[in-house]
């Protein structure tokens, strides 16, 4: 699987792809864990965010298990997941009311939205956050359910 993407860059270092290959001994993983998720410029960012994060620098096997492990054990973290899954599920509530169908048509539509809307606990939209930009689409706006031959 590694053939060709793995080197030793000039200092020693396993990469992969790039990443930092973080080998699984000790406290390690736990460590850069634990660094990220209480880092001062990304306090509990969840578990997408800390993985997108992650994987720009480091790789090591099943990272995103070991995030979610990870982040199982923090309230704050669970909490937040709880609201999201709350106000999606209140998204797809207005959809099915609103459109008609049935609410899984419209989970694209509702995490597009969800994801460019503004969060006041973050001051910006999570798509802003993740990506340090805010959203442009090349497509302008729709009428969702338009269908052009
Ligand atoms: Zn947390």
């Amino acid at each position: 699987m590694l053939r060709g993407e793995a080197v030793i860059d000039e200092e020693g270092v396993l990469r992969i792809k790039g990443r930092v290959c973080v080998p699984r001994v000790g406290d390690l993983i736990k460590t850069i864990l634990i660094e990220v998720h209480s880092s001062r410029y990304s306090i509990h960012p969840g578990a997408n965010k800390m993985y997108c994060n992650l994987r720009q620098h480091y790789w090591w096997t099943k990272m995103k298990r070991d995030i979610v492990e990870f982040l199982a054990q923090c309230l704050n973290c669970q909490q937040q997941s709880e609201r999201t899954i709350q106000v999606l599920e209140d998204m797809l509530q207005a959809c099915v009311i609103g459109f008609g169908g049935h609410w899984d048509q419209f989970s694209p539509l509702a995490e597009f939205a969800y994801n460019n809307s503004y969060h006041s606990s973050i001051g910006m939209d999570p798509f802003e956050e993740l990506y340090e930009r805010r959203y442009r689409s090349s497509i302008g706006w729709f009428d969702a359910f338009e269908v052009r031959p």
